[in-house]
């Protein structure tokens, strides 16, 4: 007779069999990975999409416009006059510590809070002072270099105007809108935008970024410049003159650090991104995130890249030659945006650098 434990013993043997015939056999992630063998083997590719890093350049790329402010860099730094001391006729009540003599040829030009200038009232009961510098013995009016010089508009049409403009009115909207003729706007607008050039110049720098967006707007801007053109064939031309406009600017701020007009080529690229490179405060290296345009990528290398040695394969033999590299804090990627009827459709990104 058999025992019961026997029995026992041999139904659970049974069920120990039964659920690994299930485990093994139920469809699971597992047996379908225990499957792939059976698929055909596919051929090894012969190109792997995987991006290989890249090993630098042996001669350092070139840039039109560092080359020129390596030029510059050489000339020393002007040193400015001794202030002048002050008169002994009654204390000054109009400050012109703001205001610089802008004579050429007179060795306090450029220079401010010197001492040299004095206010000498309104001439003719008009709206600006006039200053007299006691170096070269000169006078000036108060908005000499300003968009308001040697106009005789009121202060407040021409800001109005430029306000319009900068809304997005066109020019010959604004100019009916304030019933002035379309070429005195253009001038106008070529004058401030001059105006803010300088501006720029003079306040963006030392700029601390995390990050920086490069981008090409396809806009139609007229290509205005002293001499080369009439208004009206300068006006004329608005229509018909696709040129590209270059922007870089901080989204967190939001700041816009660059504009720029040109054609999309790489040496336009290069402009941008040494004008851009030259506005960051030392040691700032932020995110770079660029378009489609593969031309920025030696633009960036350049701008924000170092001579490394690379390692050597081989115990002997001469030394690898030093590779020019990014930066190692360098991080750059592509946003492509694809556009469909003015809507992106679709968005897609790519590391350069990393
Ligand atoms: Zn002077």
């Amino acid at each position: 007779m058999v025992s019961h434990l026997f029995f026992y013993q041999l139904v659970l043997l049974a069920l120990a069999w039964l659920f690994m015939m299930l485990h093994y056999s139920w469809p699971s992630d597992r047996t379908a990975e225990g499957q792939r063998p059976l698929q055909p083997i596919q051929p090894p590719r012969k190109h792997s999409k995987e991006p290989k890093p890249f090993a630098g350049l042996t001669p350092k790329p070139l840039c039109a416009a560092w080359e020129q402010d390596a030029l510059h860099a050489k000339l020393p730094p002007p040193v400015p006059p001794d202030p002048l001391p002050s008169t002994n006729r009654r204390p000054r009540e109009i400050d012109t510590s703001m205001h610089f003599c802008p004579h050429a040829g007179c060795r306090y030009r450029g220079w401010l809070g010197l001492g040299n200038l004095r206010a000498t009232g309104h001439p003719n009961g008009g709206p600006w002072r006039q200053f007299y510098c006691r170096a070269c013995k000169g006078d000036f009016p108060e908005h000499h270099g300003t968009i308001f010089h040697g106009k005789r508009v009121p202060v407040e049409l021409l800001v109005r105007v430029l306000a319009c403009l900068a809304e997005g009115l066109g020019i010959r909207a604004t100019a009916r809108v304030f019933e002035i003729d379309p070429n005195t706007v253009l001038h106008w607008l070529v004058e401030a935008a001059e105006q803010l050039r300088a501006f720029s110049r003079y306040f963006l720098c030392d700029v601390h970024v995390k990050q920086v967006q490069l981008d090409e707007l396809y806009a139609v801007l007229r290509d205005v410049k002293d001499g080369e053109l009439s208004e009206d064939e300068a006006l004329k031309r608005l229509d018909r003159s696709p040129s590209w406009g270059w922007t870089a600017m901080d989204p967190e701020s939001p700041l816009l650090l660059v504009i720029a007009v040109g054609t999309r080529t790489l040496k336009m690229a290069q402009q941008v991104v040494h004008h851009v490179v030259g506005v960051f405060a030392p040691g700032c290296v932020p995110l770079c995130l660029t378009d489609g345009l593969k031309d920025y990528g030696p633009a960036l290398l350049r701008h924000l890249g170092c001579w490394r040695q690379p390692e050597r394969h081989q115990a002997t033999g001469p030394r690898p030659k030093p590779r020019w590299l990014p930066l190692p804090q360098l991080l750059s990627a592509q946003v492509v945006k694809s556009y469909r009827r003015w809507r992106i459709v679709d968005v897609q990104h790519r590391v350069v650098f990393a």
